[in-house]
C-alpha cells in the first residue's frame, strides 16, 4: 500500500514537471512570437442593424506560426497568467491605432484584458499612444469583460477613460453572474450581447423564443440607460433581423464576416 501511495505521488509529480515544462516551453514561444513578429491583426467587421453598413472592426489577435494558426483561446489565457499580456495587448493597441492613424480602419475595438487594467499608467500609455499618433480617441473602443467592470478599483479607470474621450463596451454581456442592472450605471457606453443569446435565437421552440425573450430585455433595459446595444455571433439572416426588431444598433457575425487579416 505505501508503495502504491508513493508511486502513485511521484507519477503526480511527473505529470505536474511534464505539464509545467510544457507550459515553460509555450510560454518562451510566445516570447519569441512577439520579438519575431508571428502575431497578427485580424479584424471583423460591425455593421449598422438597420443599414447594414460598416460602422467598425473588432481586432482579434492570432498567433501566426509555421505549423498553422494558433487562437487566442489558447495563448490569451497563457499569456495572462504569466504577465505577458501586458506586451502583447501594448503592441495589439499600437498596431491597432496605426491602423486608425493610416485610415485603413475608421474605428476599432480593441479586447483588454482585467490583468492590462490593472497597471497603474494603462491610460497613461493609451493617451501617449493616442496623441504621438495624433489619432482622435473617439475612434476607439474598448472591450472589457465584468470580471474587470465589476472590480471596484476599476470604476475610476472607466471615468478617466471617459474623460480621455476613450469608449468602453462590456464584453459577452450574459455570460457571467451579473445582472444588467449592476453594470448599467458604470461609465460604459455599449453592450456587447454574448454569442450564447445570439446563437440561441431564432428558433420556434420553448427555449428560442425565451431566449429571444431575454435579448429583448436586455436590449430596452440597455437602451433605457443610454447605452448602445451589440450582438455578437450573428451568423442568419433571421437572427439578424430579430436582433434589428429587437432594437439592437449593431451587429457582427459570420453572416457579414469572419475575422480576416488586417492587412
Ligand atoms: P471575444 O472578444 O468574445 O471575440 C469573439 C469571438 O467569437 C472571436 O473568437 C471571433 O472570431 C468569434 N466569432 C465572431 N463571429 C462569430 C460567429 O458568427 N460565430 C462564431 N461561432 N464565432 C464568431 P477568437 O477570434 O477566437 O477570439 C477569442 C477570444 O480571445 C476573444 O473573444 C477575446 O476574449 C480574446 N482575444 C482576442 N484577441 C484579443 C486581444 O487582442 N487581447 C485580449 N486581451 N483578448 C483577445
Ligand atoms: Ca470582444
Ligand atoms: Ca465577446
Ligand atoms: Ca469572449
Amino acid at each position: 500500500r505505501v508503495k502504491r501511495a508513493g508511486g502513485g505521488h511521484a507519477s503526480f509529480q511527473r505529470h505536474e514537471d511534464q505539464r509545467s515544462y510544457l507550459r515553460g516551453e509555450r510560454l518562451s514561444a510566445l516570447h519569441q512570437a512577439l520579438e519575431r513578429n508571428e502575431l497578427q491583426l485580424y479584424v471583423q467587421p460591425k455593421v449598422d442593424a438597420e443599414r447594414r453598413t460598416v460602422v467598425g472592426h473588432e481586432v482579434l489577435v492570432r498567433w501566426i506560426r509555421p505549423s498553422g494558426i494558433v487562437s487566442p483561446l489558447e495563448f490569451i489565457p497563457l499569456a495572462e497568467s504569466s504577465g505577458l499580456i501586458g506586451l502583447i495587448g501594448r503592441w495589439v493597441l499600437r498596431q491597432a491605432v496605426d491602423a486608425l492613424k493610416t485610415g485603413q480602419l475608421q474605428e476599432v475595438c480593441v479586447n483588454v484584458s482585467a490583468l492590462e487594467l490593472r497597471e497603474s499608467d494603462f491610460v497613461a500609455h493609451l493617451r501617449w499612444v493616442l496623441e504621438e499618433r495624433g489619432v482622435d480617441p473617439q475612434r476607439l473602443w474598448l472591450e472589457l469583460t465584468e470580471r474587470s467592470l465589476l472590480e471596484p478599483r476599476f470604476i475610476p479607470v472607466l471615468h478617466e477613460l471617459k474623460a480621455l474621450g476613450v469608449r468602453t463596451a462590456l464584453d459577452d454581456f450574459g455570460n457571467g453572474y451579473s445582472s444588467l442592472m449592476a453594470l448599467v450605471n458604470l461609465p460604459i457606453q455599449m453592450v456587447k450581447i454574448d454569442r450564447s443569446f445570439t446563437a440561441g435565437i431564432g428558433e420556434d421552440t420553448p427555449d428560442g423564443l425565451r431566449a429571444l425573450k431575454v435579448v429583448r430585455g436586455i436590449v430596452a433595459l440597455a437602451t433605457a440607460y443610454g447605452l448602445l446595444t451589440v450582438a455578437e455571433g450573428v451568423e442568419t439572416p433571421v437572427q439578424a433581423d430579430l436582433l434589428m426588431k429587437a432594437g439592437c444598433a449593431y451587429l457582427q457575425g459570420y453572416l457579414f464576416g469572419r475575422p480576416a487579416p488586417l492587412s
